[in-house]
């Protein structure tokens, strides 16, 4: 159940996804490791003072620029993205005419299918609302239009093993390029292998994942997905050559300089 928490509190948006977490936790849509994943990740906004950096928002315009230009671009979710920023993600779907597939860790048919059903009514939700500045086609279509895929996984991520190794062929299986925020590092680097741009949303610059995505945008999900909404629709020039491993050096020092501050 929700807890009210009063508007004047500080970290009340903190607080309310902490609460979504619990409340998934509690309907059995999420693993007991999610608190685990969740907990980190607060530590390390903590410590990148709970906004987006100025080089989370390179990475971010980088992401647009390639989801953009994909031919088959695929948006990969777990339980805590849906919980956190499932309507955000339905946004970006729409605008890039792209699928959402449910890809779990530990998957059970109940967690996939419990998550799946989020992800409809937040598509209702989201095809009510008025269109994003910039979008010029018909939202509701859009909208209605965004693929909930993962339910009958008909495919296998190479170089894995087991039921984390399952997608969907129309998804992740034949996809160009996919966004897949807090995602584990060996299914990362399997995604890499198999010669996808792989762009990574983590709070951990120091995770395997965000050490070998194609782009890490070392931010929190749902504030990086509103961003990158508006980078999409927006006429982004051209970055030339990416250097990966440079947004995760300053995402490290301005991790060292908020020592500075006390
Ligand atoms: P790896 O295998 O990549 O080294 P890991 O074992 O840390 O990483 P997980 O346990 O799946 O992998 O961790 C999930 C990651 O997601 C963590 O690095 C955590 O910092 C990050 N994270 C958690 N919540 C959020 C959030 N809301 N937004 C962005 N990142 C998050
Ligand atoms: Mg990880």
């Amino acid at each position: 159940m929700m807890v009210e928490i009063p508007d004047s509190h500080p970290r009340k948006h903190s607080l309310m996804s902490r609460q979504r977490i619990v409340d998934g936790l509690a309907k059995g849509i999420l693993a007991d490791s999610a608190m685990i994943a969740h907990g980190r990740g607060e530590a390390f906004d903590y410590l990148l003072g709970e906004k987006t950096t100025d080089s989370a928002r390179l990475a971010i315009e980088e992401a647009a620029r390639r989801l953009k230009r994909a031919k088959k671009p695929v948006i990969s979710v777990n339980g805590n993205t849906v919980v956190l920023a499932g309507k955000e993600l339905i946004r970006v779907a729409a605008v890039l005419s792209c699928p959402i597939e449910v890809n779990l860790y530990y998957r059970t048919p109940e967690r996939v299918n419990g998550l799946l059903s989020i992800l409809s009514s937040d598509k209702k939700d989201v095809a009510r609302e008025l269109k994003p500045e910039g979008f010029d086609r018909e939202w509701v279509a859009a909208v209605e239009s965004v693929e909930l895929l993962g339910e009958n996984p008909d495919a296998q991520i190479e170089g894995l093993e087991g039921p984390r190794s399952l997608c969907t062929s129309n998804g992740i299986g034949e996809c160009d390029t996919i966004l897949v925020p807090l995602e584990d590092g060996d299914r990362c680097e399997a995604l890499v292998m198999s010669g996808k741009e792989v762009i990574v949303v983590d709070l951990n610059p120091l995770s395997r994942s965000s050490i070998g995505a194609t782009v890490t945008i070392v931010d929190e999900i749902s504030r990086a997905a509103d961003i990158l909404l508006k980078e999409i629709l927006s006429d982004g020039e051209n970055s030339g050559k990416w250097d990966n491993n440079e947004v995760i050096r300053r995402a490290l020092s301005t991790i060292a300089d908020s020592m500075n501050t006390i």
